[in-house]
């Protein structure tokens, strides 16, 4: 019986055929072409990078995670939408910003629990300014600045724009802010994903929702100027409070 010896196969570095070079250059002049989208477009193929990944000179370790590719802000938002966005969904585009306003909210919880609160908070304020800029490319007139945008006979790819990521990230953290706080807030997140689990919903399940969640606090809901914030055009009626003073760390890190 002759013993074998196994001797793996040395794997040699392969040089890209011609083929996959120009697969290569297909997939460089797309990404090129998705760097055309609307204005706001958050979607990982829409955001190459522009950064050259040749640099030769050292970087700290705070630069590789603000240079790497997808962000790790892009990580954070594609694993929250197992929650809002797969397990809730919205029942049609036109309620696009509970997926995507709800994620971007915990998207910046993360990033809350990894640097600290000034971070969240500055955050928020970049993307007030997105939101900003969006409505001024769109026109603060533009029936699909609202929140909740009429799609009939309308293709959602259009219409698509960051005002249903930021804006609906503005009312949550506005009602964060009126009803007690990041750690209440969280409580009645984690209740509507139980609630709302494989299942679709729209706009008016989720108020339903948060008013029995919130029924000692209905007055305070009350004050909500509900048609301003879903049925308005333009920015937001009001502005949610972001603490100014952020620290040198937080700000490396954006
Ligand atoms: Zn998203």
């Amino acid at each position: 019986m002759t013993s074998q010896v196994f001797r793996p196969q040395q794997s040699r570095p392969t040089r890209p055929g011609r083929k996959q070079l120009q697969g290569l250059s297909r997939h460089r002049s797309r990404s090129r072409r998705s760097a055309e989208q609307p204005p706001g477009c958050r979607c990982i193929p829409l955001r190459p990078t522009t950064r050259s990944t040749n640099r030769p000179e050292r970087r700290s370790s705070d630069q590789l995670l603000h240079d790497s590719y997808p962000p790790p802000k892009v990580i954070a938002h594609e694993i929250c939408h197992s929650w809002t966005g797969n397990l809730v969904t919205n029942k049609t585009w036109e309620h696009s910003w509970l997926k995507e306003g709800h994620t971007v909210y915990l998207e910046r919880r993360i990033g809350g629990r990894l640097f600290g609160e000034p971070f969240r908070h500055f955050q928020a304020l970049g993307g007030w300014r997105e939101l900003q800029n969006t409505i001024n490319t769109l026109g603060d007139t533009s029936p699909f600045t609202n929140l909740i945008p009429k799609l009939n006979e309308v293709d959602p790819d259009v219409a698509h724009s960051s005002v249903p990521y930021e804006k609906g990230f503005a009312l949550l953290f506005h009602l964060e802010q009126l009803l007690g706080g990041p750690d209440v807030f969280i409580g009645f997140l984690k209740a509507y994903i139980q609630q709302f689990a494989y299942k679709s919903a729209v706009t008016e399940d989720w108020k339903k929702f948060l008013y029995s969640y919130f029924k000692d606090k209905v007055d305070v809901l009350n004050k909500v100027d509900w048609n301003a914030w879903m049925h308005t055009p333009g920015m937001p009626p009001v502005k949610p409070t972001a603490k100014k003073v952020i620290c040198a760390h937080s700000a490396q890190q954006i």
